[in-house]
């Protein structure tokens, strides 16, 4: 049986009971956050928690119990026997439930709280042969920065994706490579590391922030500077970052091949450093 956290309780997702007047329901009105668990411990759970923080920040939620996140993560993970697997658990924090009206509630409501947690086999092969993905024109509103459940732009592109058999959809806005609809895209130009810097037409990701830090240490050089559509054929090699797929090379992008149509030997330097890092901190 799936046990969940639904407002400071734990139960199960069939006793979960969502206000049809929730804001989260009738405007999108909440944020969300998908962590790690790598058999043992939450991967940069203070990143998280940072970029939680913000987004809630941004969008002026007021859920004052957020530092109560790491213990009932961890409690999921525990009670749903997870420990020993590799999983995620994914919180959404929404402004509450009141009659719909643009304004925001008053008196204030308490923010509806729900998280989730669920093990799954990462993909090993994909990493190896690498992943085809398509462009397409950003059609996103201009706070991408925020991590709100708001995604329809992202569902709608992905989805195109996938009909078409590819595994990701890269937005480009004025000319400009962005992020995929739910990862962020790094380039390898004549050796040079390049990615959209955080702005807010990007989601600013853990991993992609981890990545840096990581070809940082290894000498790689790396440009925060955004690669215009049109200089993609001088691309060397491509991968997109997520929590869920780590570093994931991308061998064709909008139908042409990257490089020589494998994952190139930055991209795996990369790649085995970052699972270098959780190999080590499994201790
Ligand atoms: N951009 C978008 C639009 C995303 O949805 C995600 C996944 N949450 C990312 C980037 C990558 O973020 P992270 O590395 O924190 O998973």
């Amino acid at each position: 049986m799936e046990t969940v956290y639904f407002n400071g309780k734990f139960i199960t997702k069939e006793e979960v009971k969502i206000s049809p007047d929730d804001r989260g329901f009738l405007f999108a009105d909440g944020v969300y956050e998908v962590v790690r668990w790598y058999q043992g411990f939450f991967y940069d759970l203070n990143g998280h928690m940072t970029r939680l923080k913000r987004s809630l920040r941004e969008l002026r939620i007021n859920w004052t119990d957020t530092d109560s996140f790491p213990d009932f993560a961890e409690k999921l993970i525990k009670i749903n026997s997870l420990e020993n697997q590799t999983a995620m658990v994914y919180l959404q924090v929404t402004r509450g439930a009141a009659r719909r009206s643009h304004n925001f509630p008053k008196p204030d409501v308490l923010p509806t709280v729900y998280a989730y947690a669920w093990g799954f086999l990462p993909e090993v092969k994909l990493k190896e042969t690498g992943i085809k993905a398509m462009l397409k024109e950003d059609i996103r509103w201009s706070r991408c920065d925020i991590k709100s459940v708001a995604l329809l732009p992202n569902t709608l592109s992905f989805q195109e994706a996938h009909e078409n058999g590819l595994k990701e959809c890269i937005f480009v806005r004025n000319g400009l490579i962005t992020e995929g609809s739910h990862s962020n895209i790094f380039f390898v130009i004549n050796g040079t590391l390049y990615t959209h810097p955080e702005s807010n037409y990007v989601l600013s990701g853990i991993t992609r922030k981890n990545i840096l830090r990581i070809a940082e240490d290894c000498g790689i050089k790396i440009r925060e500077e955004a690669v215009e559509e049109n200089r993609l054929r001088f691309v060397q090699e491509a991968f997109i970052s997520n929590t869920s797929a780590e570093v994931m090379p991308v061998t064709e992008l909008g139908g042409n091949t990257i490089g020589d149509g494998v994952p190139g030997p930055v991209t795996r330097i990369i790649s085995d450093k970052f699972d270098n890092e959780i190999n080590s901190l499994k201790g």
